[in-house]
């Protein structure tokens, strides 16, 4: 299938086809008929799958249909007149379109990624988009938003901030779009969804995504979504060929000293460690710094800038190695991973393909090497069954 298939509307199609994408990415060929149709979507899909497209595309082509709709026209309430620092008005606010879609993503880097999205694929259709986050001055967010916005994407704290000082009207909402939600549950934005659900029109289109899908996830996507339909990226099966996949057989005690000498015999490589829980990777990063192995460790109870630091800092090689929880690490993109250590087996089995196919990108060669104790062995015996081999044992140096 090509994007031409797919009736997308000629601006839209013309900025794909500049971007250079000629085939639509599975869930970009399932999700942009139903979304143009108007219909919600349960869908269940990482990033990196072409999942901001997906949704990008359909709702800029619909925006684009109808015409720009103007707060006055509409009767909702017009902006408030302009005030500068001292607080004096500086008149009406220039265009006062209607926010009309809405984006919800849990961190300030997906805001920034999705609305470079929009500028791609929107730049013929003279829509207009912006992204407020918060850990910024709001001054330069609210002068955009004065310009008129018909496409706004946010985080959930400052969204709720400039609604509450009235800066942002939400009463033209027509589409609604909850990215990564089981990573704003991870980051305890929960609540902060639930205060904002009330504050949008009951009529409109919901698209919800999330990678995984807890039994929290899906109640919450009940309350949400309308006759939905669902939408899901097949699972991997198979594992990048190009990374070398060992195992040790390592008791709990043991796995922080064999991490150790691992890391001092790898130390031109850039190493993501992967541990199952948010307070296991504190753990894992305070032993390592204690060793003398400079690391960072990100999961969702770090701050945003942390995050952002820690993220830089590894991207750029100034740290080597970076302790992530799964949810944390979803998004990494980085070019020159070499190895990739499952301190933790996943939960989920699915995981381990994920995690491991972060090395060995573009046909570079990687290693993964994961560590097994007693416990694990049930969850080895399912993750060699998915991937259809056995890994290769390497025996406990210490
Ligand atoms: P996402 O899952 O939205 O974060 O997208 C992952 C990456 O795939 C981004 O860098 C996109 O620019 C790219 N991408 C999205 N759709 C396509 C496509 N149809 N063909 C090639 N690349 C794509």
């Amino acid at each position: 299938m090509t994007f031409d298939e797919l009736n997308i509307a000629e601006p839209i199609l013309r900025a794909v086809r500049e971007k250079g994408y000629t085939t639509p990415t599975p869930i970009q060929q399932q999700a942009i008929p139903v979304v143009a149709r108007g219909r919600d979507i349960f869908g269940i899909a990482q990033t990196g799958t072409g999942k901001t497209a997906a949704f990008a595309i359909p709702l800029l082509q619909t925006l684009w249909q109808e015409k720009p709709r103007r707060a006055t026209e509409d009767g909702n309430n017009p902006l408030p007149p302009r005030k500068d620092r001292k607080g004096r008005s500086h008149g009406k606010p220039k265009e006062q379109r209607v926010i009309r879609v809405l984006i919800l993503t849990p961190t300030r880097e997906l805001a920034l990624q999705i609305d470079a999205c929009f500028a791609d694929y929107g730049k013929y259709t003279g829509l207009r988009h912006t992204a407020i986050f918060g850990g910024v001055k709001q001054r330069p967010q609210t002068d955009k938003l004065h310009q008129g916005i018909d496409i706004l994407i946010a985080t959930p704290g400052r969204l709720l901030d400039l609604i509450g000082q009235g800066e942002v009207h939400l009463d033209g909402l027509t589409h609604f779009v909850l990215d990564e939600a089981d990573r704003m549950l991870d980051m305890g934005f929960i609540s902060d969804i639930k205060r904002l659900l009330p504050m949008l029109p009951k009529k409109r289109q919901t698209l919800f995504f999330s990678a995984t899908m807890p039994e929290a996830i899906v109640s919450l996507s009940r309350n949400m979504l309308t006759n939905p339909v669902r939408i899901e990226v097949t699972p991997v099966s198979s594992t990048v060929d190009t990374v070398a996949q060992s195992l040790y057989y390592v008791e709990k005690p043991e796995k922080k000293g064999l991490l150790v000498s691992v890391l001092k015999q790898e130390t031109d490589k850039s190493v993501l460690v992967f541990s199952r829980t948010k307070h296991g990777a504190d753990n894992i990063s305070r032993t390592l710094q204690k060793a003398g192995i400079d690391n960072a460790a990100i999961h969702g109870n770090k701050s945003q800038g942390a995050r952002q630091r820690a993220l830089a800092d590894f991207k750029s090689g100034k740290i080597k190695v970076m302790v992530a929880t799964d949810i944390a690490a979803r998004g990494i993109d980085i070019k020159e991973l070499g190895l990739v250590i499952n301190y933790d087996l996943p939960d989920v089995v699915e995981t381990y393909v994920h995690r491991i196919g972060r090395t060995g990108r573009a046909g570079a060669t990687g290693t993964a090497l994961t560590f097994c104790s007693a416990d694990d062995r049930s969850m080895l015996k399912d993750i060699q069954k998915l991937i259809g081999k056995q890994l290769h044992v390497i025996s406990n140096p210490q």
